[in-house]
């Protein structure tokens, strides 16, 4: 091998890792430095995906074979932008990666959206999957009545968590703090409300399907929802319609469950409800939607206003509409799309023009779009592009670049930065999975920064970290 390039790679979600991969399989002798914010790997992975769905989980095994290579490094617990400058990653690599997600979520614009109860679904779905950050959040569960907006994977995962029992989740690694919310929850009925119709949800089949299951739950759609409209027909003949025709078969076998089973909580699928605003004095008392109906070409479908108004009573209110990604200090970004600003993963200024060295890597280079695996191919698109970039845009001795690799770690530790490297993580779930086996579950995750860095002993002596 003639040289070793350094590469930071940013973040530690399923396009960070797919990114290192295809860097650590290349040709060229690269060397990959993951850099995460938290001083546990795996981003959504770990507090996305849904407790109740652990087989998504298992691509962590693949992640944890990437992180066993000799020339990958985690440095976990560095924040870029608040702990560290992109400049001094720029410093210190021949090329950056940033690979950071989508963590912020879109808002509706409608009045009374910040009432107290109205809440990001993303937040919800942080707190029961235990990140930092929303350990401490509160949701309202005392209301009978529960609203989601949006028709999204998100909006399924988070209308099946608050429909499920304690029994359903007791043995999924939801957090010991939201399943003790949840098994008080006087929540009863949830509505699942989309702005077009069941053929433009973009639930996956798979996905839906599950509602059917729910040991107390009742899955329930008004029929006449799911009479269609000649455009929505023609999208069902299509290719890209068999999902939404499986989805349809499932909505009619939902329909005719109307208050049959005797369960105590009823999920009401509702369609053809833009928001219109959030009522109530300092609380989510009603959420109010206009009826829209559906105009424009096949797939081109927008939702037209009727005038007719429709009122929901709810204490909460989960705004499902959408991940978002934030700006980077020093990182060109492009605000309307909630993306850095990049062509095919090369970071580009504001004239368009490619800013030497750094990438972008899966949502926040594309979007929240997609599943675990489309991250795959977004990450070697972005690996490719650094790869064939490497040897013009980098000159140094390889003495140079270990040199300058080296001054950020002690910049890190001048700072007294913790780091947590791959072998802290590797303590850290360990003691997980024994707080879980405990209870019967794959693992109790630690909630608290805190926690995780003492349970990597921390304290890790900074220049052993792998150079
Ligand atoms: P999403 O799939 O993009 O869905 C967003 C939903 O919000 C759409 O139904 C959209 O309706 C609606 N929406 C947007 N703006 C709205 C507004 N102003 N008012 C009302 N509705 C609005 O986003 P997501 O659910 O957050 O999921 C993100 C990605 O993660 C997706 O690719 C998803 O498949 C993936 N994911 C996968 C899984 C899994 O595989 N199990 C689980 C969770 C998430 P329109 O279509 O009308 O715009």
């Amino acid at each position: 091998m003639s040289e070793t390039y350094n590469v930071a790679v940013v973040g530690s979600g399923p396009a960070g890792f797919y990114t290192a991969e295809a860097l650590l399989q290349s040709d060229l002798n690269v060397r990959v430095d993951m850099i995460e914010r938290l001083p546990v790997p795996f981003g959504l992975v770990r507090h996305g995906v849904a407790p109740d769905h652990q087989k998504l989980k298992a691509v962590t095994a693949l992640f944890e074979t990437i992180a066993n290579h000799e020339n990958f490094s985690f440095f976990g617990n560095v924040h870029l932008g608040r702990d560290v400058e992109i400049s001094a990653l720029q410093a210190a690599y021949d090329a950056v990666v940033i690979a950071t997600g989508a963590i912020s979520d879109r808002t509706l614009g409608v009045e009374g959206e910040k009432l107290e109860g109205s809440v990001s679904a993303s937040a919800f779905v942080a707190w029961y999957n235990g990140h930092p950050d929303f350990r401490d959040s509160v949701f309202d569960l005392s209301h009978p009545n529960a609203v989601i907006v949006g028709n999204g994977n998100v909006a399924l995962d988070v209308c099946r968590i608050l429909s499920k029992t304690v029994d359903e989740l007791k043995r999924s690694d939801i957090c010991e703090h939201a399943l003790d919310a949840l098994a008080d929850s006087k929540v009863r009925n949830i509505y699942l409300v989309g702005r077009r119709g069941p053929t433009q949800a973009k639930f996956t089949t798979k996905e839906l399907r599950e509602f059917a299951d729910l040991a107390d739950a009742e899955p329930t759609v008004d029929p006449n929802d799911l009479e269609l409209n000649e455009p929505s027909k023609a999208e069902l003949e299509s290719p890209e319609g068999a999902g939404p025709a499986k989805n349809l078969e499932i909505f009619r076998k939902f329909a005719p469950l109307r208050g049959g089973l005797g369960k105590s909580k009823q999920i009401h699928f509702r369609f053809l409800l833009s928001p219109l605003r959030v009522l109530g004095h300092s609380h989510v008392e009603h959420v109010q939607f206009e009826k829209v109906r559906l105009t424009g070409a096949a797939f081109k479908q927008a939702a037209e206003p009727t005038g007719e108004e429709v009122s929901i009573p709810a204490g909460l209110l989960l705004r499902s509409v959408g991940y978002r990604g934030i700006a980077i200090p020093g990182v060109p970004f492009d605000e309307r799309l909630g993306t850095i600003r990049n062509r095919d993963g090369r970071v580009q200024d504001a004239d368009g023009r490619a800013v030497p060295g750094l990438y972008a890597a899966g949502w926040i280079k594309r979007g929240p779009s997609g599943v675990i695996g489309t991250n795959r191919a977004c990450g070697v698109d972005s690996a490719l592009a650094v790869l064939a970039d490497l040897p013009s845009i980098s000159n140094p001795s390889v003495a140079e670049r270990k040199a300058r690799r080296d001054r950020f770690v002690h910049l890190i530790q001048k700072r007294r930065l913790r780091l947590v490297d791959f072998s802290g993580w590797r303590r850290i779930d360990a003691l997980e999975r024994a707080g879980g086996a405990a209870r019967g579950k794959p693992r109790e995750k630690m909630t608290s920064v805190q926690s995780m860095l003492d349970a990597a002993e921390q304290e890790i002596p900074l220049l052993s970290v792998a150079i």
